[in-house]
Order: C-alpha cells, then structure tokens, then sequence
C-alpha cells in the first residue's frame, strides 16, 4: 500500500501560536480561562484542560485570573467587557484573523455593503462582525446570496477557513447584480495550499482519509472538497477510528489533516494502515 502525504503536515501556524502562548501563561498563571476551545481538536484540547486550562461558556462565569482569546479572535463588545472586569487578557487571535477583522471594518468605512462568505455560526464570523457598525450579510455559499438584499458597491471578504470553489461562486452571483466589488482575499494561505494538497492526493488516491475533529470547520469542508474528487473519502479524529482491514484493497491511500491536526495523529493513521495484520 502506498501512502500519501504533502510535504507539510500537522498545525497551521496560527493554531501553534495559539497553543504556545497559551501553554507559557499556564506555566505562569493559576487561573486561566478560555471562552470556548482553544482551537477545534480534542487532543489540544485535553492536553491544554491537564495544564490547567479552565474552559468557561460566557465571560459572565469569571470574576478574575487571565482569559486567553482564542485564535478564531472576539469581538471589540466583548473585549471591552472583559477589560471592565480587570480580567488580564493574553490575546491567541491568529493575526490572519485580525487581518480579515482589518479589512472587513475598512471596507465599511470605504462605503461598501460588507459581504462575508463563511459560516455565520462560527466564532470567527461572529468576531469579525463585532468589528462592523452595520449589519453585514453573511452567506456560506451562491444559494445563500439574496439580490434583493444586494447594494450596488459590495465589499466582499471570506472566512479564513472557507472553501476557495464556494467562495468563487458567491463571486459570480453577486456579479449578476453588483455594479461594484471589491474583493479581500482572507482566506489563509495554508488552508488554500491544504485544500490544493487535498484535490491533488483526493484525485490519485484509492481512498482519501481527512483527519480531524468533527467539529473542525476546515477539516469539514476539506472532507468534502475530497468527496468531490473521490468518493471514497472517509473522515476520522485519529488511528483509534479506523479499521484498517475494511481498507486492505487500496493501493494508493491519501492523507490529509486540519488546520488543527497535530501531525502525530497523522503519523499514527500512517503507522496504522502499514502494520501488517491478519484479515
Ligand atoms: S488556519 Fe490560517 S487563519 Fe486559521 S488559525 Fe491557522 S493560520 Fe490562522
């Protein structure tokens, strides 16, 4: 069986930023609280609640200690009610993030309708949101775009983690009705090169595994972006979730993980399909 890789594997860089900054402050800070987790991974996650990490629902459950931002960043509303309470703040936002919160707020101030192709449930969204005075439309793909909700000048970003094809299409269909657009292209440089890596192994291979946790945005949508070019595409968290002998007859197998798949999950589903075993 051969297996394949790209060249780079594991962690973006802004989610080992994310968890450097926050391993040094719990080697420093008793208590140490995030809103939300850290970044989509169970294993970071785990690893991170052992040091001490406390992870909290709402601002509303502190009284004091260090909150840590997580990488996908918060709104300016929420920042200022974290700095009332003199809670110490250690910002992990990925400054990819903060780029796209930039330019979402300058495209505002220029005069344009903001336009953001993502999903609007995720924290990033929501951050970047914050950073607006006015409502901005926010749409995950082409059916989602409304004309009648359309100005004439629409400013357009992406969520950094968004799937470059669904983004081009949103392009296209605000195209029809939009007299003027201006494009900042947000979506980070290593989710693009994955997502390049992904059709590439996704089209050679004769089984693709995406690894992930469930509840990864980008891991979801590299999982599907796959399924487009093969179909026999699975998902999984880790080696604990596949059974390598349904897999005996692929010649070729393609691996490829999430912007927040530490790359020794990976090297364990890669030792696991090479162990020899009995049928
Ligand atoms: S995927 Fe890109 S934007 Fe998201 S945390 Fe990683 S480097 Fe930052």
């Amino acid at each position: 069986m051969k297996i394949l890789t790209p060249k780079k594997i594991g962690c973006c860089f802004g989610v080992n930023r994310a968890v450097k900054l926050t391993e040094d402050t719990l080697r420093s800070r008793p208590q140490a609280y995030i809103n939300g987790e850290l970044v989509h991974n169970d294993v970071i996650t785990k690893k991170l609640s052992e040091k001490g990490l406390t992870e909290i629902k709402s601002i509303g459950q502190i009284k004091g200690g260090t909150l840590i931002i997580r990488a996908h960043g918060i709104s300016p509303d929420e920042r200022a009610r974290v700095e009332e309470k003199k809670i110490e703040i250690v910002d992990a936002t990925c400054p990819i993030v903060r780029q796209a919160q930039v330019s979402a707020k300058k495209l505002e101030e220029e005069g344009y309708q903001v336009l953001i192709v993502g999903d609007s449930s995720h924290a990033e969204i929501k951050g970047i949101l914050g950073h607006l005075k006015n409502d901005a439309l926010v749409v995950a793909n082409y059916r989602e775009v409304d004309p009648a909700k359309l100005k004439s000048r629409v400013g357009m970003i992406f969520q950094t983690t968004h799937s470059i094809e669904l983004c081009r299409d949103v392009v296209a269909e605000v195209m029809k009705v939009a007299h003027e657009i201006k494009i900042v292209n947000t979506i980070c440089a290593d989710i693009r090169k994955r997502q390049e890596d992904a059709v590439r192994l996704a089209k050679k291979a004769d089984l693709m595994i995406v690894v992930g946790s469930h509840h990864s945005s980008n891991t979801i949508k590299l999982k599907k972006l796959c399924l487009k070019y093969n179909g026999n595409t699975i998902q999984i968290e880790g080696a604990k979730d596949l059974d390598p002998r349904k897999y005996r007859n692929a010649k070729s197998v393609g691996i490829i993980g999430g912007a927040s798949t530490p790359d020794i999950l990976i090297e364990e589903v890669r030792k696991k399909l090479k162990t020899p075993r009995k049928a």
